[in-house]
């Protein structure tokens, strides 16, 4: 048994490196039964820092699968087996479900925060999955304008008109649209110019190479000026220290995202860490404002 075996020498369970068929099989069995039981998956969220002004503009949904036996198991190594089979659609309902449910709680706190989910390409190829998306968001309360939804360009590639077509009916009704990791996989200007978007994210490989890497800095600062030309608000991933925040800052780029700022976290500790991290940006700002 897969479990039984991987429990005792692994804390986490990779299955990108094991190459054996049946436990492939057997993990997406145990996935199958983990959206089920509604105790091994969570999310957890990461905020996103306006550069100008310093403002918590949003949180990305990032999913957590704690297995009983297994242990942690990373997204990048579950998603595309996910995505391989048609796990992925009750796996992307299963988030949505709970991202939508944590951002109404969020809104009903009076602190009304978007949240952005990830979507796999699978869902865009569903004619039907629009009206998934409006129907949840109806039967919660939430208000449109909270939710958001990163696509990653190589995803959509496949059959860029039937998505085409789910893009626009979710974009016209007001979800917000973001193109993720952009600068990997099959990038392409036309797509992106055709894409109803309203942000695009340079991909945390570019913004972790920029400091030491003339290409990778040529690279981040040209999406930055292609998506502002396009009228896109343009996110940097992986932002880890004070350098990468004053080179983004100093090329114009709008929102940053990494560990720099915070973790992705379960919900309760990014409350708390949201008021920490007002108070300290209230102290900062209030510091500067006081002449010495
Ligand atoms: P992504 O959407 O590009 O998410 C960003 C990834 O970068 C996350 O990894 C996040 O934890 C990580 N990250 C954030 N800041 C930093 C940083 O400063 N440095 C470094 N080194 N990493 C940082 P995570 O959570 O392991 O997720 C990996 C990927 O799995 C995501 O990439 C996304 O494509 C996919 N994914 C995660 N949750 C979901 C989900 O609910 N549904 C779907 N379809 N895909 C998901
Ligand atoms: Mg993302
Ligand atoms: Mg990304
Ligand atoms: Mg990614």
């Amino acid at each position: 048994h897969l479990a039984r075996e991987q429990a005792s020498t692994v804390q986490q369970y990779d299955p990108a490196h094991d190459t054996n068929a049946a436990h492939r099989l057997e993990l997406l069995g145990e996935l199958r039964r983990a959206i089920g039981a509604d105790d091994q998956l969570t999310l957890h969220y990461q905020p996103k820092i306006d550069l100008a002004g310093g403002r918590v503009t949003g949180v990305e949904a990032l999913i957590r699968w704690q297995h009983p036996r297994l242990g942690r198991v990373a997204p990048d190594a579950f998603i595309p087996m996910a995505e391989s089979t048609s796990l992925i659609r009750p796996l992307t309902a299963h988030v949505l479900d709970l991202a939508v449910r944590q951002a109404k709680a969020w809104a009903d706190q009076g602190t009304p925060i978007p949240v952005a989910v990830n979507l796999s390409t699978r869902c865009l190829l569903d004619a039907g999955f629009a009206d998934q998306v409006f129907d949840l968001l109806h039967r919660v309360g939430l208000p449109v304008s909270l939710l958001k939804l990163e696509i990653t360009e190589s995803m959509v590639m496949t059959d860029p008109d039937r998505a085409l077509a789910v893009l626009r009916t979710l974009r016209s009704a007001g979800v917000s649209l973001s193109i993720d990791d952009f600068g990997t996989g099959h990038s392409s200007m036309t797509y992106l110019q055709r894409f109803p978007v309203d942000e695009l994210k340079i991909d945390k490989s570019f913004v972790q190479a920029m400091a030491n890497s003339h290409g990778d800095a040529v690279l981040v600062r040209t999406a930055i000026t292609l998506g502002h030309n396009l009228g896109l608000s343009v996110v940097a991933e992986g932002v880890e220290d004070d350098a990468a925040v004053a080179a983004l800052r100093a090329l114009g780029c709008d929102v940053a995202q990494g560990y720099h700022y915070a973790r992705p976290m379960p919900a309760e500790e990014f409350d708390r860490w949201l008021i920490d991290y007002s108070s300290r940006s209230y102290t900062a700002r209030h510091a500067a404002a006081t002449p010495v």
